[in-house]
């Protein structure tokens, strides 16, 4: 079995598939591994570093001429897409149901695609193939961070001879893997914690970490453990009860997602331009769509003629390279053993977890939610 780590094609990305702890125990599992020159330089991993765990290290050319598999973090360029040849295991972050056609395409060319956002995150067996929850924790941690060394004022409360400075009061919108990341991360900076989130089965998980849960008069649990979209009533009503919130808070870290839609607006511009001077809104579902937070932009941070901070943080797992892909590559060995046969890989479609993370095999389009996008 031949597996390949593509340096990454996408704007902003500093992580790799597969670290060097993966490729020694991949190796040792009688894995070749091909890494692409420099494919983990910018999570401060060096070739080297491969080459001493047992990969070798080749240019993209030859990485994509002879893998069995190609582990990447996100969908390659198109170009890239284009010489994946029949046969081969494409396996990533591959935004499946927001560009259903890609997959289209590769099932066309005959390429298997394996897509993290589409894992059943709830059957135990994909918990150490889900993605999704080790990068979010490290968005999370990192949100908290970011809040931090955009503040102009502590974080803790400073008792010093210079007299008494008071503790930031942090609000974390959405509580799931991310919220209760930077929840933990901001309480551990001495800040004022609160959460909030629309699964009222969040509760007891943010007041584990010492925060307190601001009770949502909407409820909105859905399937899996998920949220459900908010109805344009329910959206009106929760905007009107958070603006309060937000007002009484001096930072703001908003993770709303509702799986392959467009992200909850959770603070409108009303809220954001009766922010404090120096308030700072740290928005994790920042996107191409929409974010949480009003006049957020992906990849950039905007002060308002009020002096708050709207920070697009659409990809903050990047902005701590290292750590990120050392989990991401774990993820990756997780879906590479599980793949593995005497025979070499095998996807095997009627297996629960390969029937939802699999994009496509042999030409169709496996994952039902997939199958619904595309028609
Ligand atoms: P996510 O990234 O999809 O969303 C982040 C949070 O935003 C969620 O808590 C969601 O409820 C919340 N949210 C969505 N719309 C909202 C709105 N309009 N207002 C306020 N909050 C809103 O979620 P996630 O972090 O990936 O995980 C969500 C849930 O799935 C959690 O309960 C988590 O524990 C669970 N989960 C379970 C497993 C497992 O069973 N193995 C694995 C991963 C996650």
């Amino acid at each position: 079995v031949i597996v390949a780590v593509l340096k990454e094609t996408q704007a902003h990305e500093q992580r790799v598939a597969i670290d060097p702890d993966v490729t020694k125990r991949l190796v040792k599992q009688d894995v070749s591994v091909l890494v692409e020159a420099g494919a983990g330089e910018s999570a401060f991993y060096a070739d080297d570093a491969y080459v001493a765990a047992g990969a070798k290290i080749v240019d993209r050319q030859t990485a994509l001429s002879q893998a069995n598999l190609v582990a990447v973090v996100n969908r390659p360029d198109d170009e890239t897409l284009g010489q994946l040849k029949s046969g081969q295991i494409l396996l990533g972050l591959l935004s499946a149901l927001v560009e259903p056609e890609k997959i289209q395409q590769l099932a066309q060319q005959n390429v298997s695609a394996l897509s993290f956002e589409l894992l059943p995150r709830t059957i135990s067996r994909a918990q150490t193939m889900d993605v999704l929850s080790s990068q979010s924790s490290v968005a999370g941690y990192k949100a908290a961070l970011v809040a931090s060394d955009h503040y102009p004022k502590y974080f803790p409360m400073m008792i010093t001879a210079a007299g008494t400075v008071k503790p930031a009061k942090v609000l974390v919108l959405g509580t799931g893997v991310a919220g209760l990341q930077a929840i933990g991360t901001a309480k551990r900076l001495g800040a004022v914690v609160s959460g909030y989130d629309v699964r009222p089965a969040s509760k007891g998980e943010v007041e584990s970490l010492g925060a307190t849960f601001l009770t949502s008069s909407v409820s909105a649990a859905g399937s899996g453990g998920y949220a459900r979209s908010l109805t344009a009533e329910e959206q009106q009503a929760q905007q009107d009860e958070l603006a309060g919130f937000i007002a009484d808070n001096d930072i703001v870290i908003t993770t709303a997602q509702v799986p392959g839609r467009k992200p909850p607006l959770l603070v409108p511009e009303a809220s954001v331009s009766a922010a404090k001077p120096g308030a700072v809104f740290v928005d994790l579902a920042a996107s191409d769509l929409g974010g949480n937070v009003a006049g957020s932009q992906p990849y950039e941070t905007i002060t308002t003629p009020n002096k708050a901070m709207v920070i697009g943080a659409s990809n903050l797992a990047s902005e701590l390279p290292h750590s990120a892909s050392q989990l991401y590559a774990k993820n990756v060995q997780a879906v590479i053993t599980a793949l593995m046969t005497d025979d070499g890989l095998q996807i095997d479609p009627t297996d629960d977890v390969f029937e939802g993370l699999t994009a496509t095999t042999n030409g169709e389009i496996i994952n039902a939610r997939l199958r619904q996008a595309l028609n």
